[in-house]
């Protein structure tokens, strides 16, 4: 050993322990952190399959390439990480000898070739998501950019780090080439023969570029180590845990959406009649009452701003930024670490848990962070504004995006659970809407014997539960499809093209309640709990007898549907849900609806978010209209997974929109820009956002807004009245 090859080793060795003592003691502080965290032992279930769905986007990056470009180069930089990891490893023998390698397969011509394959790809791969985040740097001219709000500094440091301990690794092959030390044949490693032919035969070359390479590598693992919230790095490391413990391992895509969880106290899901507050956790007033997963969620953000990039909310220009408010959580959490890790904290009853003594040597920052409020304005000092709070319509574009499987809308419903039920503290306009809910069953606080009306005049009657037993399909009006009068010609629509096909079926009439879903999604568990349980009862008697396959329903609403179908199974509701849409594809496919005069002037599909993205339906409303209009669909640009929310979930139909452009507006314009005649929908709420946004831009006489079934009924029965003019809806 030379004396290079001395100071090369010394210096490998000396930076090396130091990066590894901060990374270990990097490590347990986020363990330290995250254990911090509220119990989820629904997380253990079906491992198997967590762990075939982790392998799967994981190594097929089946998230990521649904952004085509970036998702094939993050793939071959991942490759790269993984297998070149082993030639940072190499490095540590080459410092001591320009001749070191690997044992054993650092001398397989096979490995030469893998490994130079995948550092090229991995050069182009990192080249191209430099680019990409440069032309989509948040100053650059006009416009807004998905890294808006992100540490720009910490993608760019990754990067060059990246490129770097790419380049030095050719750098290293050259300089063996040089001086005759290469053993990989020319086939096998051509870039490397290339580096090699250009470099000085220098003796001392090889040491010195492995050692510049560790010392590369090792200033990342002490620079990432001395900032645990550097998403943009730990996200190698954190994605594999966040994805596995993800909460429908089963579902492939979307798996964040669907039925929203239960409202937990201590892991175990709350029985309002027996829960206490005193006792159980309402919601999450502060940021450890998140579960651990969801303290491993905000640390795994990369902030790669997928999400902000299809936000509604966000586009619209409200304060929500999905991304953002994970930034804040995390970085809130970090935070206050230190106070928590003390034994601070306060309990279901607000007092300090801690002694005196036990927080007498905090640092004032940590104890600063601890006061401040989880949801409060800027002036509160709060960690989240309410703005942000209420801006979400919990469509779900964010969880469909993120490549880690971060579930954004659990947490805001979370925290909107301990503002609506502990603190009464929500956009007072939906306080009419909760009313409403309890006292009269539905959210316009419409008279419960009118329920029906939207069946008279038509020219058949309605059988109701109890009056028929034989009923195929349960056929689930809800409260839009019963007083909202666009809503109404839809569920007249749909009655007449079940009864033409032949299909049993029966209403619950009087009986039925509104699902639930605005209490839910605005936070209050409660009033959700007490609608759902008693439609249960009422579903389970008029199912009673019959096995779940047996228990079909069918629903006009999506969010009746992803209610029913999805979350009414927490309260012993078992049942076999479809969208109307679905049903009538099948009648049409089956040849029971046969469409005769096609539907022309264009048309365009809007998805709605509970039956698109939360369901992933979005073939069959399409199947229908293909059947029932001249000419192909005509898809907006942001369709599908993609949608653009209508602004209407997550109850924001109950409430102002006084912030920013008007989300229905923004969706409007793309659907009045396809040139379509008739946007179809397939949600009473989509209608009344999209009829409003038409008929706000004075174009209500040129473009109509109507339900895929009423597209069908023209095209079934082009002699029916079609009910003529919209009406404006009840309760506005
Ligand atoms: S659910 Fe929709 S509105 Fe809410 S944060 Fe996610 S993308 Fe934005
Ligand atoms: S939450 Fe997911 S999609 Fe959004 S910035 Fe973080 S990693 Fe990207």
């Amino acid at each position: 050993m030379g004396s290079v090859q001395i100071v090369t080793t010394i210096l490998a060795a000396a930076i090396t322990a130091v990066a590894v003592w901060l990374a270990v003691r990097a490590v347990l502080k986020m363990v330290a952190v995250i254990r911090l965290g509220q119990p989820a032992p629904e997380r253990f279930t079906d491992k198997v399959a967590r762990a075939r769905t982790m392998l799967v986007e994981t190594a097929g990056h089946t998230r990521m390439l649904k952004w085509g470009v970036v998702g094939a180069a993050h793939w071959f930089v991942m490759v790269g990480f993984v297998v070149l990891s082993l030639l940072v490893l190499e490095a540590y023998f080459e410092v001591v000898t320009a001749d070191g390698g690997l044992p054993i397969i650092g001398h397989w011509t096979i490995f030469g070739l893998v490994t130079e394959i995948i550092g090229v790809l991995g050069l182009v791969g990192i080249l191209v998501l430099m680019a990409i985040r440069l032309r989509n740097r948040p100053t650059r001219p006009g416009g807004r950019s998905r890294f808006t709000g992100s540490t720009m500094w910490q993608g760019y440091f990754v990067e060059w780090i990246v490129l770097l301990v790419l380049i030095f690794g050719f750098v290293i092959r050259g300089f063996k080439v040089a001086t005759d030390h290469f053993e990989f044949p020319f086939w096998a490693t051509p870039v490397s023969h290339a580096v090699g032919a250009v470099l000085p035969d220098w003796a001392d070359g090889v040491s010195v570029a492995a050692a510049i390479k560790i010392i590369i590598s090792m200033t990342w693992l002490i620079v990432i180590s001395l900032n645990v919230t550097m998403g943009v790095a730990w996200h190698r490391f954190l994605a594999f845990p966040n994805i596995f413990f993800k909460r429908e391992p089963t579902k492939p895509a979307g798996s964040g959406l669907g039925a929203l969880r239960p409202m937990t106290s201590q892991g175990k899901p709350l029985d309002f009649e027996e829960a206490d507050p005193e006792k159980d956790q309402f919601g999450v007033a502060h940021v450890e009452q998140f579960s651990w997963k969801g303290l491993l969620d905000f640390s795994t953000c990369t902030e790669c701003g997928r999400c902000q990039s299809q936000c509604p909310a966000w586009n619209t220009g409200k304060p929500l930024s999905p991304k953002l408010l994970i930034l804040s959580l995390r970085d809130h959490a970090y935070a206050k670490a230190p106070y928590l890790l003390a034994g601070g904290g306060k309990d279901l009853t607000g007092e300090e848990k801690a002694t005196q003594a036990q927080l007498a040597h905090l640092d004032v920052l940590a104890l600063a962070e601890a006061d401040k409020p989880l949801i409060g304005t800027a002036e509160e000092g709060g960690v989240i504004d309410p703005d942000v709070l209420w801006s979400c319509t919990t469509c779900g574009a964010c969880v469909e995006q993120c490549p880690v499987d971060i579930e954004h809308v659990d947490h805001i419903v979370d925290m909107r659970r301990y503002q609506v039920l502990i603190e009464s503290s929500f956009p007072s306009e939906a306080g009419v809407m909760l009313r409403n809910l309890e006292n009269k069953g539905n959210p316009w606080g419409a008279p419960q014997n009118t329920r029906e009306d939207w069946t008279k005049g038509l020219d058949f009657e309605v059988p109701r539960v109890g009056e028929v037993d034989d009923f195929e399909y349960l056929f689930w009006v809800g409260c839009a499809g019963a007083f909202e009068d666009r809503a109404k010609k839809t569920t007249r629509a749909v009655a007449t093209l079940l009864n033409e096909a032949g299909v049993k079926f029966a209403i619950l009439g009087e009986g039925e309640t509104c699902s639930g879903d605005p209490a839910r999604r605005i936070g209050n568990e409660f009033v959700f709990q007490m609608l759902a349980q008693q439609n249960v009862e009422t579903l389970n008697e008029a199912f009673d007898g019959r096995e779940k396959a047996k228990r079909k329903i069918v629903a006009t609403c999506p969010h009746c549907f992803n209610t029913l179908g999805n979350e009414y199974g927490q309260l012993g509701g078992e049942f076999e849900v479809v969208h109307h849409t679905q049903l009538l594809a099948h009648l049409v496919a089956t040849g029971k609806l046969t469409p005769v005069q096609p539907v022309d002037g264009g048309v365009t599909y809007h998805d709605p978010c509970y039956l698109g993205r939360h369901n992933r339906v979005f073939a069959a409303p399409r199947e229908v209209l293909g059947d029932a209009i001249a000419g192909d669909l005509t898809e907006m640009p942001r369709n599908s997974e993609r949608s653009f929310c209508c602004g209407a979930g997550g109850a924001r139909m109950w409430m102002e929109e006084k912030i920013g452009k008007r989300i229905n507006v923004d969706r409007v314009e793309e659907a009045m820009a396809t040139g379509a005649k008739t946007v179809a929908v397939g949600c009473p709420f989509c209608s009344t956002m999209l009829n409003d946004g038409v008929n706000g831009k004075g174009a209500g006489e040129q473009v109509e807004v109507i339900d895929v079934a009423s597209v069908l009924l023209r095209s079934v029965k082009p002699e029916q009245p079609q009910g003529g003019k919209e009406t404006a809806p009840v309760g506005g």
